[in-house]
């Protein structure tokens, strides 16, 4: 997670999908990905929300960051989360950099039928490095895999849209390992409760 600005128009509302599907690893504060923060009571939102850590008020997903983003893309709706400044792989001829990834939280069929296809065919256009996300059980890392080295032959949208789909069917068979923690908060996820 890296600390970004808001759109002042770009609210939350009900989404929740960062205290859901994010792994956080802070002093303050830790938990898995794809398990909810322990903090997060249903239709309610974070129950900490006044004293939220750190982290908790400094990061943004892409969504809320940039107007580049349509609206229809809010994460809770559209099953994607924007991750921005993620590390790359180097491509062909070029130092690892920064790349944008679109992470999965909803089936890929579902997610394909709104903005997403036309989102990325306009990240690849502009030639933004995008990588696309899938999270891995829960406690697991996820898989990732650059769009851009995929994607030099697609020439229209449902060409896109397959490739995306092979890409994400790809992912969904990865190895998934453990995540790995620096930090031995006293903070976990719903798993720490039982
Ligand atoms: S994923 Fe984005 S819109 Fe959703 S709660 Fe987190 S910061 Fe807000
Ligand atoms: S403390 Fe609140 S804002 Fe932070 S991850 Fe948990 S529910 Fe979300």
């Amino acid at each position: 997670m890296s600390d970004a600005s808001p759109l002042p128009l770009r609210l939350c509302g009900p989404c929740v999908a960062c205290c859901r599907w994010l792994q956080i690893d802070k002093p303050e504060i830790r938990k898995a990905s794809g398990v909810p923060c322990r903090h997060l009571v249903e239709a309610r939102g974070c129950a900490i929300h006044a004293v939220r850590p750190a982290i908790c008020r400094e990061w943004f997903c892409g969504w809320r960051q940039s107007a580049f983003f349509p609206e229809a893309l809010r994460p809770d709706q559209s099953g994607v989360i924007v991750l921005m400044d993620e590390p790359a792989p180097a491509r062909p001829g070029e130092e690892p950099g920064a790349a944008l990834c679109l992470l999965l939280i909803a089936p890929v069929e579902r997610v394909l039928n709104g903005p997403f296809v036309e989102l990325v065919s306009r990240l690849l256009g502009a030639a933004v490095p995008v990588l696309l996300g899938l999270p891995g059980p829960p406690g697991a890392t996820g898989a990732r895999v650059l769009v851009n080295n995929h994607a030099r032959s697609v020439a229209d949208g449902q060409g896109l849209a397959d490739l995306l789909r092979a890409l994400a069917a790809d992912l969904q068979a990865s190895r998934f390992s453990p995540e790995r923690y620096a930090h031995a908060g006293p903070d976990f996820g719903a798993e720490s409760r039982a």
